[in-house]
Protein backbone atom coordinates (compact mmCIF):
# COMPACT_ATOMS: atom_id res chain seq x y z
CA UNK A 1 0.00 0.00 0.00
CA UNK A 2 2.80 2.28 0.82
CA UNK A 3 4.76 1.45 -2.55
CA UNK A 4 1.72 2.44 -4.09
CA UNK A 5 1.16 5.79 -2.70
CA UNK A 6 5.23 6.53 -3.07
CA UNK A 7 4.42 5.41 -6.47
CA UNK A 8 1.81 8.13 -6.92
CA UNK A 9 3.72 10.98 -5.06
CA UNK A 10 6.73 9.90 -7.10
CA UNK A 11 4.17 10.67 -10.41
CA UNK A 12 2.84 13.92 -9.21
CA UNK A 13 6.75 15.04 -8.33
CA UNK A 14 7.32 14.04 -12.30
CA UNK A 15 4.23 16.08 -13.30
CA UNK A 16 5.39 19.02 -11.39
CA UNK A 17 8.81 18.77 -12.95
CA UNK A 18 6.91 18.73 -16.42
CA UNK A 19 4.70 21.46 -15.56
CA UNK A 20 4.18 23.72 -18.71
CA UNK A 21 4.70 27.54 -18.95
CA UNK A 22 0.66 27.49 -18.82
CA UNK A 23 0.36 25.50 -15.80
CA UNK A 24 2.55 27.63 -14.10
CA UNK A 25 0.86 30.42 -15.08
CA UNK A 26 -3.01 29.00 -14.12
CA UNK A 27 -1.35 28.47 -10.92
CA UNK A 28 -0.66 32.03 -10.40
CA UNK A 29 -3.95 33.32 -10.51
CA UNK A 30 -5.16 34.62 -7.37
CA UNK A 31 -7.70 32.62 -5.95
CA UNK A 32 -6.20 29.70 -6.66
CA UNK A 33 -4.89 29.14 -2.91
CA UNK A 34 -8.86 28.58 -2.12
CA UNK A 35 -9.01 25.34 -1.13
CA UNK A 36 -12.38 24.64 -2.11
CA UNK A 37 -11.45 25.20 -5.92
CA UNK A 38 -10.00 22.08 -7.57
CA UNK A 39 -7.20 22.77 -10.01
CA UNK A 40 -8.98 21.94 -13.01
CA UNK A 41 -11.47 25.00 -12.03
CA UNK A 42 -8.45 27.33 -11.57
CA UNK A 43 -7.98 27.09 -14.89
CA UNK A 44 -11.66 28.58 -15.52
CA UNK A 45 -10.22 31.80 -13.45
CA UNK A 46 -6.98 31.38 -15.78
CA UNK A 47 -9.00 31.19 -19.31
CA UNK A 48 -11.81 33.42 -18.22
CA UNK A 49 -8.65 36.43 -18.69
CA UNK A 50 -7.24 34.50 -21.55
CA UNK A 51 -10.43 35.09 -23.60
CA UNK A 52 -10.46 39.04 -22.00
CA UNK A 53 -6.50 39.21 -23.70
CA UNK A 54 -8.73 38.14 -27.07
CA UNK A 55 -11.12 40.42 -26.43
CA UNK A 56 -9.34 43.35 -25.62
CA UNK A 57 -6.57 43.02 -28.36
CA UNK A 58 -8.94 42.66 -31.10
CA UNK A 59 -11.18 45.76 -29.54
CA UNK A 60 -7.81 47.65 -29.77
CA UNK A 61 -6.76 46.26 -33.31
CA UNK A 62 -10.40 46.76 -34.10
CA UNK A 63 -10.04 51.11 -33.36
CA UNK A 64 -6.66 51.09 -35.91
CA UNK A 65 -8.17 49.12 -38.73
CA UNK A 66 -12.11 48.88 -38.15
CA UNK A 67 -11.97 48.93 -42.12
CA UNK A 68 -11.35 45.39 -41.67
CA UNK A 69 -14.36 43.66 -39.80
CA UNK A 70 -12.70 40.77 -38.55
CA UNK A 71 -11.37 42.47 -35.48
CA UNK A 72 -14.74 43.82 -34.32
CA UNK A 73 -16.52 40.42 -34.94
CA UNK A 74 -14.07 38.13 -33.21
CA UNK A 75 -13.90 40.59 -30.16
CA UNK A 76 -17.75 40.00 -29.75
CA UNK A 77 -17.64 35.85 -30.22
CA UNK A 78 -14.28 36.70 -27.07
CA UNK A 79 -17.08 38.52 -24.68
CA UNK A 80 -18.97 35.78 -25.33
CA UNK A 81 -16.58 33.36 -24.39
CA UNK A 82 -15.52 35.59 -21.72
CA UNK A 83 -19.51 34.99 -20.46
CA UNK A 84 -19.45 31.20 -21.02
CA UNK A 85 -16.43 31.03 -18.57
CA UNK A 86 -18.28 33.59 -16.23
CA UNK A 87 -21.50 31.86 -16.06
CA UNK A 88 -19.95 27.87 -15.26
CA UNK A 89 -17.84 30.45 -12.42
CA UNK A 90 -21.07 31.46 -11.80
CA UNK A 91 -22.84 28.32 -11.15
CA UNK A 92 -20.37 27.05 -8.77
CA UNK A 93 -20.30 30.08 -6.94
CA UNK A 94 -16.61 30.62 -7.55
CA UNK A 95 -15.73 34.67 -7.37
CA UNK A 96 -13.58 36.41 -10.12
CA UNK A 97 -13.10 39.43 -11.03
CA UNK A 98 -13.08 41.08 -14.65
CA UNK A 99 -10.66 44.17 -14.66
CA UNK A 100 -10.76 47.58 -16.69
CA UNK A 101 -10.29 46.46 -20.76
CA UNK A 102 -6.56 46.54 -21.48
CA UNK A 103 -5.92 45.51 -17.80
CA UNK A 104 -5.04 41.83 -16.34
CA UNK A 105 -4.35 40.56 -13.27
CA UNK A 106 -1.95 37.99 -14.60
CA UNK A 107 1.14 39.56 -15.05
CA UNK A 108 2.45 37.20 -18.06
CA UNK A 109 -1.27 38.43 -20.10
CA UNK A 110 -0.78 42.16 -19.20
CA UNK A 111 2.64 41.64 -20.94
CA UNK A 112 1.25 39.67 -23.55
CA UNK A 113 -0.95 42.27 -24.39
CA UNK A 114 1.22 44.85 -24.13
CA UNK A 115 3.45 43.98 -26.69
CA UNK A 116 0.19 43.23 -28.98
CA UNK A 117 -0.42 46.73 -28.53
CA UNK A 118 3.14 47.62 -29.64
CA UNK A 119 3.43 45.38 -32.69
CA UNK A 120 -0.05 46.04 -33.55
CA UNK A 121 0.83 49.57 -34.52
CA UNK A 122 3.06 48.34 -36.99
CA UNK A 123 0.33 47.52 -39.79
CA UNK A 124 -2.29 45.26 -40.48
CA UNK A 125 0.10 42.34 -41.25
CA UNK A 126 1.13 42.45 -37.90
CA UNK A 127 -2.27 42.88 -36.63
CA UNK A 128 -3.45 39.60 -38.12
CA UNK A 129 -0.51 37.81 -37.43
CA UNK A 130 -1.06 38.58 -33.44
CA UNK A 131 -4.82 37.26 -33.97
CA UNK A 132 -3.32 33.97 -35.40
CA UNK A 133 -0.89 33.89 -32.47
CA UNK A 134 -3.87 34.32 -29.97
CA UNK A 135 -5.75 31.81 -31.24
CA UNK A 136 -2.87 29.44 -31.54
CA UNK A 137 -1.84 30.14 -28.00
CA UNK A 138 -5.61 29.60 -26.97
CA UNK A 139 -6.10 26.19 -28.29
CA UNK A 140 -2.85 25.53 -27.20
CA UNK A 141 -3.51 26.43 -23.34
CA UNK A 142 -7.48 24.59 -23.91
CA UNK A 143 -6.14 21.40 -24.50
CA UNK A 144 -3.28 21.16 -22.20
CA UNK A 145 -6.07 22.39 -19.49
CA UNK A 146 -8.19 19.45 -20.89
CA UNK A 147 -5.99 17.17 -20.86
CA UNK A 148 -5.26 17.10 -17.33
CA UNK A 149 -9.13 17.80 -15.95
CA UNK A 150 -11.58 15.21 -15.79
CA UNK A 151 -14.40 17.68 -14.77
CA UNK A 152 -16.94 17.19 -18.05
CA UNK A 153 -18.61 20.12 -17.59
CA UNK A 154 -15.29 22.06 -17.85
CA UNK A 155 -14.17 20.00 -20.94
CA UNK A 156 -17.14 20.61 -22.72
CA UNK A 157 -16.59 24.07 -22.29
CA UNK A 158 -12.79 23.99 -23.25
CA UNK A 159 -14.24 22.57 -26.31
CA UNK A 160 -16.46 24.79 -27.53
CA UNK A 161 -13.79 27.47 -27.12
CA UNK A 162 -11.47 25.71 -29.38
CA UNK A 163 -14.03 24.90 -31.69
CA UNK A 164 -14.85 29.03 -31.80
CA UNK A 165 -10.76 29.76 -31.97
CA UNK A 166 -10.43 26.91 -34.67
CA UNK A 167 -12.94 29.57 -36.85
CA UNK A 168 -10.99 32.90 -35.34
CA UNK A 169 -7.75 31.42 -36.73
CA UNK A 170 -9.56 30.35 -40.10
CA UNK A 171 -10.50 33.80 -40.51
CA UNK A 172 -7.32 35.71 -39.45
CA UNK A 173 -4.88 33.65 -41.62
CA UNK A 174 -7.34 33.94 -44.85
CA UNK A 175 -6.93 37.43 -43.97
CA UNK A 176 -3.51 36.74 -43.94
CA UNK A 177 -3.14 34.59 -47.35
CA UNK A 178 -5.04 38.03 -48.79
CA UNK A 179 -1.62 39.75 -48.19
CA UNK A 180 0.62 37.25 -49.17
CA UNK A 181 1.48 36.24 -45.86
CA UNK A 182 1.44 32.56 -44.04
CA UNK A 183 1.08 31.75 -40.78
CA UNK A 184 3.94 29.62 -39.06
CA UNK A 185 2.59 27.65 -35.74
CA UNK A 186 4.25 29.19 -32.31
CA UNK A 187 2.23 27.58 -29.57
CA UNK A 188 0.94 24.12 -31.29
CA UNK A 189 2.61 22.17 -34.11
CA UNK A 190 2.36 23.30 -37.64
CA UNK A 191 0.62 19.63 -37.95
CA UNK A 192 -2.02 20.84 -36.11
CA UNK A 193 -2.57 24.45 -37.11
CA UNK A 194 -2.29 23.21 -41.05
CA UNK A 195 -5.24 20.72 -40.04
CA UNK A 196 -7.39 23.74 -38.89
CA UNK A 197 -6.61 25.89 -41.29
CA UNK A 198 -7.78 23.20 -43.44
CA UNK A 199 -11.20 22.95 -41.92
CA UNK A 200 -14.18 25.11 -42.28
CA UNK A 201 -16.40 27.13 -40.60
CA UNK A 202 -18.03 25.21 -37.68
CA UNK A 203 -21.05 26.53 -35.59
CA UNK A 204 -19.64 25.74 -32.08
CA UNK A 205 -21.80 24.89 -28.65
CA UNK A 206 -25.22 23.92 -27.99
MN1 LIG B 1 -12.04 32.71 -27.52
MN1 LIG C 1 -10.61 33.51 -30.47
Amino acid sequence: MLRIKMGALMIVFLLLGACTKEDTLAKQNTNTTDPTISESESSLLFMLEEEKLARDTYLYLDSLYGYLKVFKNISSSEQRHMDFVANLLDSRSISYQILDQGSFADTSLQAFYNSFKLKGQLGLAEALHIGATIEDLDIYDLQNFIADSQDQALIDLYETLICGSGNHMRAFVSNMEMQGLSYQAQFLSQAEVDSILAGSHTHCGP
